[in-house]
């Protein structure tokens, strides 16, 4: 399988979670294991290929960067770490504060995930305005970790979320 046809497994939802919104559903690709074998083999080429320093910490964001993020972790030999909302995870925590379109969120990471100057990847399924990536950035950030790249497996284009990143990004399919 190559990697447009793992796109063409992509769903496009309609209305979904609200009216208007085009959900991009991905969880067809983690019903073909194949899809997720290119997909995985895809990401993890590109960072071999294009990133020289030895990864040692793949950050995955709730919910969905959580499929794929401790898998390319494993293929790198690297360390997997979930950033969830504000209270979720258990022991000693990190947290940074961003602006959701109604109000504020809290994302937290566990205070031992990364060590200062460790290289971290920063990995979800879709970037749309960059809030929830950025925040994510800059929770890492508060480790004292590199950001390396960022990685999505969709991007929206036309919302420009990159813009708010400070680290290269690496999106695999654009929208
Ligand atoms: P942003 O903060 O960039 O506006 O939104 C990105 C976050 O919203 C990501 O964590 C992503 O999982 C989620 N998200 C927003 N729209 C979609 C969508 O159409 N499909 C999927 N799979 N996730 C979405």
């Amino acid at each position: 399988m190559d990697i447009q046809e793992v796109r063409s497994l992509i769903k496009i939802i309609p209305d979904f979670p609200q009216k208007g919104i085009l959900f991009q559903d991905i969880f067809p690709i983690f019903r073909n294991p194949k899809a997720v074998e290119t997909l995985i083999t895809h990401i993890t080429d590109h960072i071999v290929s294009n990133i020289k320093e030895k990864i040692d910490v793949v950050v995955g964001l709730e919910a969905r960067g959580f499929l794929f993020g401790p898998i390319v972790a494993l293929r790198l030999n690297a360390s997997f770490a979930p950033v969830r909302k504000r209270g979720k995870l258990p022991g000693n925590t990190i947290t940074a504060e961003y602006q959701k379109e109604y109000g504020v969120d809290v994302f937290e990471m566990q205070d031992d995930a990364i060590k200062q100057n460790q290289n971290v990847i920063i990995i979800d399924d879709l970037i749309a305005t960059g809030g929830t990536a950025s925040a994510a950035g800059e929770l890492v950030k508060k480790f004292g970790g590199n950001i390396l790249e960022y990685i999505f497996l969709i991007e929206l284009v036309e919302l420009d979320g990159c813009r708010k990143l400070k680290s290269p990004v690496y999106s695999i399919f654009k929208s």
